[in-house]
């Protein structure tokens, strides 16, 4: 199954000069959806996984099925001001702006082995504060998985030494 062909690519959005690639199709569709998952916890299942975590929101839409598919837990990474209790917090660029990523301060115990999710790796600036959070908890980052690569603007130089996976490449 060729994934690609359930990314829209629209033009000028969220702003003029922009190709965003939107996921929601892929979601869309059963069998797409689980080869995606499938492919992820694949690469996951022999990195002895104890958690998964992804930022908010469409980390949650790829990470929670690979939790649930490998039977372990997941732990949102939300803005600021969303989650109710002890947070640790970072700040963080990304492609469109600024601003600052939470978890909560009990989600991670020392030494856990933690597999990291999102939708799509641009300039690496989210995925970058998420490790940070991660980290800062004592977590050891053992594998992340994005859908989709946007390999032109080098997020991969951020990831260097992460043992990283990326489903579709543009
Ligand atoms: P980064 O922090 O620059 O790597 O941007 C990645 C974050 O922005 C991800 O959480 C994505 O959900 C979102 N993002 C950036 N560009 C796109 C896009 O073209 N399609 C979908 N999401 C995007």
């Amino acid at each position: 199954m060729d994934l690609k062909e359930f990314i829209a690519i629209v033009p000028d959005y969220p702003k003029e000069g922009i190709l965003f690639k939107d996921i929601t199709p892929l979601m869309n569709n059963g069998a797409a959806y689980k080869e995606a998952t499938d492919q992820i916890v694949e690469f996951a299942k022999d990195l002895d996984i104890d958690l998964v975590v992804g930022p908010e929101a469409r980390g949650f839409i790829i990470g929670c099925p690979v939790s649930y598919a490998l039977g372990v837990g997941f732990a949102p990474v939300r803005k600021e001001g969303k989650l109710p209790r002890e947070v640790v917090k970072v700040n963080y660029g990304k492609e469109y702006g600024k601003d600052i990523l939470t978890i909560h301060q009990d989600a991670i115990k020392p030494g856990q082995r933690i597999l990291i999710t999102d939708d799509l790796l641009a300039t690496g600036g989210t995925i970058e504060a998420t490790i940070q959070l991660v980290e800062q908890l004592g977590g050891v980052v053992a594998g992340i998985a994005f859908l989709v690569e946007l390999s032109y603007l080098d997020g991969r130089e951020k990831l260097d030494g992460y043992n990283v996976l990326t489903l579709m490449t543009y």
